[in-house]
């Protein structure tokens, strides 16, 4: 028997939500952004499930792109954060990825390589993020410079949203009109939109859309919006309880004692710790599910287990099944008993914790 610590990727559920990013945009191509090991849920099984329907894939870099290109995968690939030095540009080339162009450094490479195949390029522009981009007054300059360029075949214009997730959507709005007056007079298609942007009420015009945490099932609008319906969580972490005592009134619970037993209690240890990428945050009462009822957490999270209460739930027995979040709990309410973004959770899973695909 091993460890039972283990995540189920539902397949299935990564295509329909997919699906569901389409639907709302319905005149947009997207590019289904699988950077950072498809968000934890690796890959080249993500990247293979999704190539007969993805427009195309996102990736943060080189290193990402390859290992698609490696499986076999042939879809174009756009690199998120374009190249890190001009020697980047000879794979770029061989394996026809696209490129986000974003400062004048990637810019200059760019323009003095020597390539065999003309490169897609994706031009970022700040609207208002203020971490990548050309300014809006710098932007169409170097948009005739791109399009001037022998070795450019096409050029998409892209900006990115700070603050879509947010129920009052101004700020989204005002990005959106920033980079539509600073792009008024060029002739290229557009790319804004990530999760959040493609969920909210703020809408955008483009040819391109980038749905990234969408794709798992998470909505990253908050646990109560609409859009929460919409999505099939893909990844369920779970493990097992694997033992099983009882303390009496008074007594605590794990290192620092943090969880005091305010009755008799009986607590199940189960199988799954930060080090397998559990938050250590988690407060008590962060909710577990122990095969078909909730729990809740007591006492701190240790390195490769953690303590739940079964005190009403007299009939689970050592070796039942526990889902930490997926199906039954969603990542978005882990994340808020943990200080922290599903995001975090997802990605966080480290390589102890064996992923299982069911539908292929
Ligand atoms: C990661 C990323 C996305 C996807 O963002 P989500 O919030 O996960 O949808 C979209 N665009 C860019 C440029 C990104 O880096």
């Amino acid at each position: 028997m091993a460890r039972p610590a283990h995540a189920l990727i539902d397949l299935d559920a990564i295509r329909h939500n997919y699906a569901q990013a389409k639907a709302l945009s319905p005149n947009s191509k997207a590019i289904a952004i699988i950077k950072a090991n498809a968000y934890g849920h690796g890959a080249v099984m993500v990247g293979k499930a999704l190539s007969a329907q993805a427009d195309a894939f996102g990736v943060a870099c080189l290193e990402e792109a390859l290992e698609l290109r490696e499986s076999g995968i042939e879809n174009p690939i756009l690199l998120l954060e374009g190249i890190f030095e001009p020697e980047e540009l000879q794979d770029v080339d061989q394996h026809r990825l696209m490129i986000a162009v974003a400062t004048y450094r990637q810019l200059q490479w760019l323009l003095e390589a020597k390539l065999e195949h003309p490169v897609d390029v994706f031009l970022k522009m700040d609207s208002g993020m203020h971490r990548l981009g050309f300014a809006p007054e710098e932007t169409e300059a170097v948009y005739q410079q791109l399009a001037q360029c022998k070795q450019i075949n096409s050029v998409v214009l892209m900006t990115h949203f700070a603050r879509a997730d947010e129920a009052d959507t101004s700020f989204t709005e005002q990005q959106v009109s920033c980079f539509d007056s600073a792009v008024a007079h060029i002739p290229a298609p557009c790319a804004l939109s990530n999760s959040a942007g493609i969920l909210s009420d703020a809408k955008a015009n483009q040819a391109y859309i980038r749905p990234g945490i969408m794709l798992y099932g998470a909505t990253p609008m908050g646990t109560d919006h609409a859009s929460d319906a919409l999505l099939k969580p893909a990844m369920s972490l779970r493990s097992a309880i694997f033992s099983i005592r009882d303390l009496p009134v008074g007594e605590r619970i794990g290192y620092g004692g943090r969880f005091v037993c305010d009755r008799p209690t009986r607590v199940g240890v189960v199988a799954m710790g930060y080090a397998d990428g559990y938050p250590r945050h988690a407060v008590d009462g962060t909710p577990v599910w122990v095969n078909g009822h909730m729990s809740r957490i007591i006492g701190k999270v240790s390195m490769d287990m953690l303590t739940v209460d079964l005190t009403d739930l007299p009939h689970i027995k050592e070796g039942d099944p526990v889902e930490l979040w997926g199906e039954h709990v969603s990542a978005n309410l882990v994340a808020d008993h943990s200080a922290t973004i599903a995001y975090t959770l997802f990605t966080g899973v480290t390589r102890r914790v064996p992923l299982r695909y069911v539908n292929e």
